[in-house]
């Protein structure tokens, strides 16, 4: 059986990784995503190493650009990262390695290794969003990463923002106060003086989070109708939060959406993630396998002129 790598490269670490999936990883490493150069030699020398890999899926963070007649496929395009600005991440991946390389946001890669292995499989639409040190969500219909114009930011989406209740103007660089402004793991810091892990589950920021995240997963559900969404991230370690979520979803519903799964099913609905920080990497193996078997296979019987 053929062996696929993964690569995740998140903001703050990088995962790198061989094998066929959660039942086998032959070869793994993680260290922290660096400047461009640094993080580049990092990933090609772990490939270089071995064993050989029939086929190489990176999942990075973004913007990205995974148009696949651009030629900037495969770029780190207007990432707010310093020194990350358009980088050729994966043709260079590809030129040094001489491997075929598939590119897809880290959030969706991530919703694919839940997809394949995790909490989300047999959901035809698929929303994994992470909640950490910003919010994104990976969309799959069908196991496969929609995309669209570009690729779907929905951390940016707008949300209801009542500054009585919540004077803080939001964390977000570009917006200030869109979801990803007012519930990101560094805004709830900025908005308390406190890291999030920190503050005690008494303390009413929790249920301020609970209102933003419920926000912003009724505003997914409403446009994008999702059969399951895993909810992940650092923030989400916090006991008790996504329980409060779900009754606040419950509560934003109405009851408008008649299915029992946004009523006393929320459970089964809302779910934590399965794969922990491993869904990124192992969903960058599955999307390598992926690539690989749409490619037509020099072998294969069907296209041989005499059919043997
Ligand atoms: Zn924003």
């Amino acid at each position: 059986m053929g062996l696929y790598g993964g690569v995740e490269t998140g903001g703050t670490w990088c995962a790198c990784a061989i094998g066929t999936g959660p039942e086998r990883i032959d070869r793994q490493v993680q260290f922290p995503t660096a400047d461009v150069e640094q993080t580049l030699a990092r990933i090609v020398d772990f490939f270089r190493v071995g064993p050989a890999c029939e086929a190489i899926g990176i999942g990075s963070f973004g913007p990205v650009d995974l148009d696949p007649r651009s030629p900037t496929w495969g770029y780190v395009t207007t990432t707010p990262k310093p020194g990350w600005q358009h980088v050729a991440l994966a043709p260079v991946v590809r030129a040094r390695l001489g491997a075929p390389v598939a590119f897809e946001h880290d959030v969706a890669a991530a919703a694919l290794g839940e997809y394949r292995w995790g909490a989300g499989r047999h959901a035809g639409a698929l929303c994994y969003v992470t909640i950490g040190t910003g919010i994104g969500a990976g969309l799959l219909i069908d196991g496969r990463p929609w995309h669209g114009l570009i690729h779907p930011e929905v951390g940016h989406m707008r949300i209801p923002h009542d500054r009585v209740r919540d004077p803080f103007p939001g964390a977000c660089p570009i917006h200030g106060d869109c979801w990803e402004g007012l519930a990101c793991g560094p805004a709830i810091e900025q908005r308390w003086g406190v890291p999030a892990n920190e503050l005690p589950d008494r303390h009413p920021a929790w249920e301020l989070e609970a209102e933003y995240l419920a926000l912003g997963i009724l505003n997914i559900v409403s446009v994008f109708s999702p059969e399951r969404i895993v909810v992940g991230g650092g923030v989400m370690e916090r006991g008790g939060l996504l329980a409060m979520v779900r009754v606040r979803v419950r509560e934003l519903v109405a009851g408008y959406l008649d299915t029992p799964l946004l009523r006393g099913e929320v459970g089964s609905f809302l779910v934590e993630p399965a794969l922990g920080d491993r869904a990124g990497v192992l969903g960058a193996i599955a999307l390598a396998e992926m690539a690989r078997k749409r490619e037509p296979d020099p072998i294969d019987s069907s296209t041989r002129p005499d059919g043997s």
